[in-house]
């Protein structure tokens, strides 16, 4: 849920991510217990909590609050919601590595000295010369590669996705 909250404070700013987690540790809050803890007017409060209504973040019920026909509002986080937005974030961010992982090459060329790693291109361009200290270049497999794979299908498994 942290880095769920990180993503909304980029996308919403610090303010709407604190909110998100007052009302997360809480439970359930009403519109007078936010006002007191953040410093805003009621209004701008009743903004945030709307927009993030509309987007289904939190959602609503509606109490009696003692007089007759009188009603509040208590406000809670839509938990399912933000798994499915984690959820989304998490197969972008899948997504991402497989493009990644597609751009590094399989081989690599070392330096046993001085851990010098060229992809074969440059390797070939320095005559498989370490560009740092000159010793011979070792071809080797792209560890970055193979862990990024492992990676993936971690990420899969945990996802359930099957590749
Ligand atoms: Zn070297």
């Amino acid at each position: 849920m942290t880095a769920m909250l990180k993503i909304i404070e980029e996308i919403y700013g610090k303010e709407v991510a604190d909110i998100i987690k007052y009302i997360m540790e809480k439970k359930e809050v009403s519109i007078d217990e936010l006002v007191k803890k953040f410093d805003l007017e009621p209004a701008e409060i009743r903004k945030i909590l709307y927009a993030l209504e509309n987007l289904n973040i939190i959602k609503r019920r509606r109490i009696k609050n003692g007089l007759y026909l009188h009603y509040d509002f208590k406000w809670s986080v839509n938990t399912s919601m933000l798994e499915k937005i984690q959820r989304k974030i998490a197969v972008q961010h899948l997504q991402e590595l497989k493009r990644k992982v597609q751009e590094l090459p399989d081989i690599i060329y070392e330096c046993p000295i001085c851990g010098v790693k060229v992809p074969f291109e440059e390797a070939f361009e320095y005559g498989f010369r370490c560009p740092e200290c000159g010793e011979m270049l070792v071809q080797k497999e792209n560890e970055e590669k193979r862990r990024l794979i492992e990676k993936i299908k971690r990420l899969e498994e945990e996802l359930g996705i099957r590749s």
